[in-house]
């Protein structure tokens, strides 16, 4: 099986390439769903999972955050006003 996976993928750094044997293609799965991008072949033994943190949408959260740390400034800015 490793055996297999080291014919058709190998690793550049970090990123795994893989070698579409059809159109003799280089291409890194993790871009690419997984599947060639010329004709769909999908090479065996490949995870080509993301990091949990390449995988959330951090849009809502970064929203939620900034709207905390405006907040958290309207709140200063007020408790310093009436200090003064
Ligand atoms: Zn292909």
């Amino acid at each position: 099986m490793s055996d297999l996976i080291s014919k058709v993928a190998r690793h550049k750094g970090d990123e795994i390439i893989a070698h579409c044997p059809i159109d003799d293609w280089d291409f890194a799965p993790r871009y690419t769903d997984g599947v060639c991008p010329i004709c769909g072949w999908r090479p065996e033994g490949i995870d080509v999972t993301l990091p949990f943190a390449a995988r959330i949408d951090w849009f809502w959260p970064a929203v939620g955050f900034l709207a905390l740390v405006s907040v958290a400034m309207a709140i200063a800015v007020i408790v310093t006003y009436i200090k003064a």
